[in-house]
This record gives structure tokens, C-alpha cells and sequence, in this order.
């Protein structure tokens, strides 16, 4: 039966490809790394034939493991790491460097240019993206490429060259050069698009002197996006949805509703919360952003991130070498009592949403004699815990309030950390039976594009709990807690 969903998950360190059932059960896994470039320190670069190389034979696993006739699989769905950007020559395919990551700081001066000369930029760039003036997104990082790669201005003037992020590097060779086009959700990532108008921003690309004919088509996130050519997997697949990663995750966990969230706990920690027709503004610097558009209907979202999630505990393994694998973590936490607690505030590179304090460092405080190295990682964990409360409460001062988290990523797997979320946070917490959320969103949407699904509430029925946390905790032991951390931020916060 034709009713397989092919779905390429495009990250930051290797590219994966889902087979999905029509339920969104996982029939089979491919995944390729990639390597890093750092050419200097701030600097993150892919090679975008790396990036296309790894996501074929990702796919070609995942076909050949599912043991499926390709003719089975009824439609694919792209979901990407965000941000990351490409230009390529529209006549030849050759990218002119390598894909500047969205990890990528080297234009962090130009940014302080910006705003030194363009009395308030960054209000003009909240208004009409949503977003912050920041390297981080890929206005500048395309702003980077036309000024210091040979010849690029000129060419991308001469109409020679196309913008992309991974989606539409992807999009454009997997269809052989017939489809140029991103969706709402990758789009409201490069700091050029109007989430409120839904187009490219004209004032913002004759401000940062973007051509806006190296721009691609923006279409909703499940759509008619041509069909991947016969010859790279014995038959044509048509493409039916995109979306980038964090979207992606958010559609894979049915939070199709306003008030509904999820955090997604790896490397780092992004929580986005669906917030309806309106695109609710931040007054905590949180990013406004598409979480997905159908049918040219907008739904928003609001997003909060934190930089430190499981790399705090890849610290305390590699750094410290307190522990030699994260899941020990979990029951040196059990053995740990919550008197006397010692708070570790991972402000590494500073402090993300809410307090945004770039020069803060990181502390352990509350430190006595019989501190040991279960009280350490324990820890490690709650500034997670405490951390995601903080991004909770910057969304309820923004007048939107989560009632319950849809949690995934690696850290879900250590039950204790999702219980203590759960009793910090005072809600109660949902793990997914399918915890490949991000292309599990990709399959949905690209589903929804086939008439695979009639509607997203369809969609909704075919995710699964595996397991729901409630609070344990009553209201003033969880107070006590948090004042604990806050008061331990304060502690660490610069002088500024
Ligand atoms: P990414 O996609 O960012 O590479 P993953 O979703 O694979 O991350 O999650 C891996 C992260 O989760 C690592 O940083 C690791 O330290 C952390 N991690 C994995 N298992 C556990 C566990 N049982 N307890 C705590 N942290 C864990």
C-alpha cells in the first residue's frame, strides 16, 4: 500500500531520513555525520556538499532498512536546522563558500555596526520579524557572503545567485533545480521576512542592501513542492511539506493549539509555544515567530531558548569527569535530597532568555562539607529544571500561559529530570511515545499536503504519551525552590 512518509530531518551535526507509517510510527532510521568547519574561533561552516551527500545516503538507508518498494512511499517532508545559510549560482549549482551555520558569530560587529548607525534598527526588526538584531539569523550572515566573497555582490545583482536556507538547498537539488522555494517557518528565520505581511521585507533588504531577486518563493509549510527526481531513488516523490526544526518538533507534538508547548531538552533547550492567529510580542526579548502556515492561514508562535541543557551535563562528564555517561546522572539524582540544595547556574556563554546577560559566568553556590558529587550533578539537572521555569515565567509576564509542556529530546529519557520539570514548573508534563518530534512534524505536514490527513485535529489524534508527569510538590516547597535559584542567578549576573 502507497502509504509511507519519507522524512528528512537536516541538523547541525548529521542529517537523519524517517520512514513513517501513515499512523507516524517509525519503520526505519537512517543518519549520516557531518564534519564541522571552524576556520576561526566564532566561526561554524558546513560543506553544503556534505550536507547533500549525508542526506541522500541517509535516506537511501532508511528506504533500503524499511525493506519498502519506493513506490510505496507516498510523499516527503523536509525538516532543517534553521538559520544556516547558502548561495549558490542559479546556472551551475556551485555555491559560492560554504553554508554559514546558524552557530556563527562572525558578524557580531557588523550587528553593532547596525545599530550604532541606524537609530532603532532593532525595533524596526522586532516589528516586522519578530526576531532580534543578532547574528544568529541569516540576514547578515548573506550580508557576510555578498562583502567578502569575491565577485558575489555583483553576481548576486546580475540575478546569478540564489539565497537559501538548508530547506531550500535541499528543495532545489532534490527536484533538480525546478523548485526554488522556502515555507513561512524557515523564512520567518532570516530577519527578511514580514511574519505580520507575510513577504519578504522591503525595507529591511534596501537597508542591509540585499537583492531581493536571490530570495526564494515563500510557501506555506504543506504545500506543492515539486517532486524529488526519478534517478535519486529509482522514482519520483513528490515533497509536500517544510518546516525548520523547531516548527517541525511543535507540529510533532499536536500543540496545534494556542497555549499549547514543548520543550525540546539536547545540546541546548528551545521551547516554543503556540499562540494562535496572534503573534503575541515579547517585552523579554523571547522570539516571535511562524509556527506553521496553512492554507495561507498564520498560526504564531512564541520561542525561548537556553544555551546549556545536556552541555551542562556533557560538562560534568567531560569537563569534571564526575560521571562517565549522562544516564548515571539520573541516580546519583534519586539519592540526593532537596534540603540544603546546592544550585549550579551553567552560564558558560553567558545568560540567554530572560535575563540576556552576554558577560555573566557560571557559579556553584550553597556549597558545605558534605557536598559530594551526587549533590554536583543533581544540580546540573535542576538548572535545566530552573532554567526552563525562567522561560516560563518571561512568557506569563508576556501575558501567555502554558498549561501543560509536551517535553523531548535525549534528556527525556532521565525520568527524574522531567519529574523535578514538572515540579518546579507546577504543570504537568507529557513525554511522546515517538520521540523523533522534529521529523515526525515534517511526515505530518507533508501527510496533510497528500489528503493523508483531512485536518490538523486528524493530525492530533496520532500522538501518543508515552508518559505524563504531574507536580509532587506542593506551592510553597516549589517557591522555596525557585527563590533559591534566582537568588543564585543574581549572584552571577555582571556588573552591567
Ligand atoms: P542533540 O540533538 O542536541 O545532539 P540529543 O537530543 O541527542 O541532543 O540529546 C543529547 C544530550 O542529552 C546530551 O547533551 C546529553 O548530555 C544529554 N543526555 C542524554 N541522556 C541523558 C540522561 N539520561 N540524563 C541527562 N542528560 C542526558
Amino acid at each position: 500500500m502507497s502509504d509511507y512518509i519519507l522524512s528528512f530531518d537536516q541538523g547541525t551535526t548529521s542529517s537523519r531520513a524517517i520512514i513513517f507509517s501513515a499512523r507516524g510510527e517509525i519503520c526505519a532510521i537512517g543518519q549520516h555525520e557531518f564534519p564541522q568547519i571552524f576556520p576561526h574561533s566564532g566561526w561554524v561552516e558546513h560543506n553544503p556538499d556534505d550536507i547533500w551527500e549525508s542526506t541522500l545516503q541517509a535516506a537511501r538507508d532508511a528506504i533500503e532498512q524499511a525493506g519498502i518498494d519506493v513506490a510505496d512511499i507516498r510523499v516527503a517532508g523536509i525538516t532543517n536546522q534553521r538559520e544556516t545559510t547558502l548561495i549558490w549560482d542559479r546556472h551551475t549549482g556551485e555555491p559560492v563558500y560554504n553554508a554559514i551555520v546558524w552557530q556563527d558569530r562572525r558578524t557580531a560587529a557588523y550587528c553593532q555596526q547596525l545599530e550604532d548607525e541606524h537609530e532603532n534598527i532593532e525595533q524596526l526588526i522586532t516589528d516586522h520579524t519578530g526576531l532580534l538584531l543578532d547574528p544568529y539569523f541569516s540576514a547578515t550572515k548573506i550580508v557576510w557572503l555578498l562583502d567578502n566573497v569575491d565577485g558575489v555582490r555583483a553576481r548576486a545583482e546580475r540575478g546569478e545567485l540564489m539565497f537559501g536556507t538548508v530547506d531550500t538547498y535541499l528543495l532545489w537539488r532534490l527536484t533538480g533545480g525546478e523548485v526554488y522555494a522556502t515555507d513561512a517557518t524557515n523564512a520567518s528565520r532570516t530577519m527578511l521576512f514580514n511574519i505580520h505581511r507575510q513577504c519578504w521585507d522591503d525595507e529591511l533588504l534596501a537597508l542591509l542592501g540585499i537583492p531581493p531577486g536571490m530570495l526564494p518563493e515563500v510557501k506555506n509549510s504543506a504545500d506543492d513542492f515539486g517532486a524529488i527526481r526519478a534517478d535519486l531513488f529509482g522514482r519520483r516523490i513528490p515533497i509536500g511539506g517544510v518546516a525548520g526544526d523547531q516548527q517541525a518538533a511543535l507540529i510533532g507534538q499536536a500543540c496545534f493549539t494556542p497555549g499549547m508547548a514543548k520543550s525540546t531538552y539536547g545540546t541546548g533547550c528551545f521551547m516554543v509555544m503556540n499562540t494562535g492567529d496572534e503573534a503575541v510580542r515579547s517585552t523579554h526579548r523571547l522570539l516571535t515567530t511562524v509556527a506553521y502556515r496553512l492554507d495561507n492561514q498564520v498560526t504564531y508562535a512564541v520561542e525561548g531558548s537556553i544555551f546549556m541543557a545536556g552541555a551542562t551535563i556533557q560538562w560534568i562528564r567531560d569537563g569534571l569527569r564526575l560521571i562517565r555517561d549522562a544516564s548515571e546522572s539520573e541516580s546519583l539524582a534519586h539519592q540526593t535530597g532537596y534540603e540544603n540544595p546546592v544550585y549550579m547556574v551553567p552560564a558558560f556563554t553567558g545568560l540567554g532568555a530572560p535575563y540576556w546577560d552576554p558577560e555573566a559566568r557560571g557559579a556553584i553556590l550553597g556549597l558545605s562539607r558534605d557536598t559530594g558529587i551526587k549533590e554536583i550533578v543533581t544540580a546540573g539537572l535542576q538548572a535545566v529544571c530552573y532554567q526552563t521555569r525562567d522561560l516560563l515565567e518571561a512568557m506569563r509576564e508576556d501575558g501567555i500561559r502554558p498549561e501543560n509542556l509536551r517535553a523531548d529530546g535525549g534528556m527525556v529519557a532521565n525520568s527524574w529530570l522531567v519529574q523535578f520539570l514538572a515540579d518546579v514548573l507546577g504543570i504537568p508534563i507529557a513525554c511522546p511515545k515517538v520521540t523523533e518530534t522534529t521529523a515526525l512534524g515534517a511526515a505530518f505536514l507533508a501527510g496533510l499536503q497528500a489528503g493523508m490527513y483531512q485536518s490538523l485535529d486528524e493530525v492530533a489524534t496520532l500522538w501518543q504519551d508515552d508518559k505524563a508527569y504531574t507536580p509532587q510538590v506542593d506551592d510553597e516547597a516549589r517557591a522555596q525552590l525557585y527563590q533559591g535559584w534566582r537568588t543564585a542567578v543574581e549572584r552571577v549576573r555582571s556588573a552591567g
